[in-house]
């Protein structure tokens, strides 16, 4: 009769030539701890039924190398978006630039100057690095990059309005997403927040009055993710700023996004742009550095330079410093702007600048190599006009025509589900009962996965 006995040692199992293979790959740590596990597994079902029977030595090392692969298996992994949201927040918002990831790798790799001044040898600073490209590209007095936008709010209203009051409009009391929440940051920062206006409506007279009470700092937050629409109004920012100014006052302008380009020009509406604020006065400006810019995740703060200065002295500045790979990204992606080659080389600019028959030829070009092949299977492969969205918080509504491949499955939900075990994962999305697949947002050079994965999945 078959015992708990007769299950093999981890010492038997470790002679086995798969084992010896399996502490290469995986290291002897690890594959003694997976044996373990495998075997207590083992054990625990015998025990609970015997009649399973205990497992053959090949079994045992073949559970634990599916053990150590998905202990040891990347969780953040690659994807191809094809759902045509280009700042998709969920996807990891903006691809990079060829250059923005040669900068990163190139400082990732080895030493760098990231704290040296090579002129004299000694200690420099990190927030020199894309300091002078930002000067340039807004005309700013002085830049400083952290950890992220929602960061450089934070940071922003801790060095300069802990304990003052800070004027905001009502309608601009916004909730980003991830919980981040302008009053709650307001409370962090120890800022006491005092609303004006209404709902929908604010007058330049609500901040008159609100500045001649008492004393207090003016915050514009751009309303990212939302549109107010119907009767509303709202003072154009350099009024604000000039109200400001007659009452010693200084004004913060959120962009969030903070485009460096108009996005009229791509037929979406008009998304403020950093260079505006600045040309509007106002005196400390912040936005990302990977939404409608297109650079990795930062926050980027511009402004007057004795603000700045006291931002970059308040302990919370080095708590959300950039750190190098980000700064290098950073510098090539504005590097990109300054060259005036962003549509050429920014990718999320490029895919905004695509033009229909552009994208109709992709989607085309993907049903004629679905097609071929394919004739075996029951799914209708079509190209249909559609919509992109730009997402990541921006523009919210606007939208771009281009051209789908839509894909007629039986059950679209199991489909697409499909789509996301596929290596790499593909994300697309239904409507109509359809899977739709948008060419825009599919990187050139993942095409080839893109259909190499749909053409076996068709097939299966
Ligand atoms: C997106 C956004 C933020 C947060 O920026 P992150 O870079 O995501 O941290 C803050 N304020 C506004 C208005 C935003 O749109």
């Amino acid at each position: 009769m078959t015992t708990l006995r007769d299950l093999p040692s981890i010492e038997s199992l470790l002679q086995n030539e798969t084992a010896s293979d399996l502490i290469e790959r995986f290291g002897r740590p690890l594959v003694l701890d997976s044996l373990r596990q495998t075997l207590d597994d083992a054990r625990a079902r015998f025990k609970l039924n015997p009649e399973v029977g205990l497992p053959s030595i090949e079994l045992i090392l073949a559970e634990s190398e599916s053990t150590l692969s998905a202990w040891t298996a990347p969780t953040l992994l690659p994807v191809i978006n094809a759902t045509g949201v280009i700042l998709h927040t969920n996807l990891g918002r903006a691809p990079l630039s060829g250059a923005a990831i040669r900068a990163m790798d190139a400082v990732s790799r080895g030493y760098s100057n990231l704290e040296f001044d090579l002129e004299t040898g000694k200690r420099g600073s990190r927030l020199i690095h894309a300091e002078s490209l930002l000067q340039k590209l807004t005309g700013a007095e002085s830049a400083l990059v952290v950890n992220n936008n929602a960061s450089a709010v934070l940071l922003i209203l801790s060095a300069l309005a802990s304990k003052k009051r800070v004027i905001i409009a009502r309608s601009q009391l916004v909730e980003i997403g991830g919980g981040f929440r302008v009053p709650d940051v307001m409370k962090q920062s120890g800022a006491k927040l005092v609303e004006v206006g209404t709902t929908n409506k604010i007058h330049i007279s609500d901040y008159e009055a609100a500045l001649a009470e008492s004393a207090g700092i003016v915050m514009r937050a751009h309303r990212s993710n939302f549109k107010l629409v119907g009767f509303t109004e709202e003072p154009e920012l350099k009024d604000i700023v000039q109200v400001a100014h007659q009452h010693n006052s200084i004004v913060i302008d959120d962009l969030g996004s903070g485009a460096l380009y108009d996005t009229v020009k791509y037929g979406l509406a008009h998304e403020p742009t950093v260079q505006e604020s600045m040309q509007a006065g106002a005196d400390i400006i912040c936005f990302s550095g990977d939404k409608l810019l297109g650079g990795p995740q930062a926050g980027i703060i511009i402004g007057k330079k004795e603000l700045i200065d006291k931002i970059k002295k308040h302990p919370l500045a080095r708590a959300v410093r950039a750190d190098k790979t980000c700064l290098a990204g950073l510098s090539a992606t504005l590097t990109h702007y300054l060259k005036d080659e962003a549509e050429r080389e920014i990718p999320i600019v490029k895919m905004m600048s695509l033009k229909l028959d552009q994208l109709k030829g992709r989607a085309e070009a993907w049903k004629n190599e679905l097609g071929y092949g394919l004739a075996l299977s029951n799914v209708e492969v079509e190209i249909e006009s559609g919509l992109s969205t730009v997402g990541g918080g921006s523009l919210p509504d606007e939208s771009m025509p281009t051209f789908l491949l839509s894909l007629n499955v039986k059950s679209p939900d199991k489909f697409l589900k499909t789509l996301r075990k596929n290596n790499p994962p593909i994300i697309a999305r239904t409507e109509n009962d359809k899977i739709l697949l948008d060419p825009r947002t599919v990187l050139p050079e993942q095409e080839g996965a893109l259909l190499d994965g749909l053409k076996n999945l068709l097939k299966a």
